[in-house]
């Protein structure tokens, strides 16, 4: 594809977006300011690009499924984990908007630079990067609306769980489907399947 307009209209007719706002999100944010310098031409191609490390800016379609499943609120609170390029976190933060915020964790401290400096253009206020690992989630901000991660688990770490507010969502992938697990109560998650998806596994 061309252009990010044929991109989105690719998103929208594939019925991966449904929500106006999250069309939208993608036509503000850019996905070639966060595609790495050899696969620029590439930016619009509804694939996972390699940006070094082992890691990969995500696929689009998995993305727009991944934001829809999430049920993004204006305000909500978002812990991020796998901030690769910085793509899914400006789309989050550009959702949520001002009143909401978006701390986001990645493992590799190159990556997060990386993130950084593609993100700057956009002037969010609203976005913390961290270096770390993201199965510990944040306690010390927490307890947050959504937990979304862009690496796969083989078990979803418990401090997720833990710092999830009570009707909070944990979307993550999960071999290769996408889970999504609301909290009910303190104890009680409620648990959705989709498969069909693949992923780069979580460290
Ligand atoms: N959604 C992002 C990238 C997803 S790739 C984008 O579109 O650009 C997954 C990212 O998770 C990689 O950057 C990888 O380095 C990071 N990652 C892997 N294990 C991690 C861990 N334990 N904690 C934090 N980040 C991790």
């Amino acid at each position: 594809m061309d252009n990010l307009e044929e991109l989105v209209k690719h998103l929208v007719k594939t019925g991966r977006v449904k929500n106006k706002l999250i069309s939208e999100a993608f036509l503000k944010i850019d996905r070639k300011d966060f595609v790495a310098d050899d696969y620029k031409s590439k930016s619009y191609e509804d694939e996972a690009l390699p940006i070094g490390h082992g890691a990969s800016i995500s696929q689009p379609s998995t993305i727009a499924f991944i934001l829809e499943k999430s049920e993004l609120v204006v305000g909500d609170k978002i812990l991020e984990i796998g901030t690769g390029s910085g793509y899914v976190t400006a789309l989050l933060a550009y959702l949520v908007t001002k009143k909401g915020r978006v701390d986001s964790i990645e493992y590799i401290p190159e990556l997060k630079e990386t993130a950084e400096k593609n993100l700057s253009k956009y002037n969010f206020g609203n976005i913390k990067l961290y270096v770390g690992d993201g199965k510990e989630g944040l306690k010390n901000f927490s307890p947050f609306n959504k937990i979304i991660s862009g690496a796969y688990v083989k078990n979803i770490p418990k401090s997720w769980r833990e710092q999830l507010e009570i009707n909070g969502k944990i979307i993550t992938p999960f071999n290769n489907s996408i889970i999504v697990l609301t909290k009910l109560s303190d104890k009680e998650f409620k648990q959705n399947e989709f498969s069909g998806f693949s992923f780069v596994p979580l460290r």
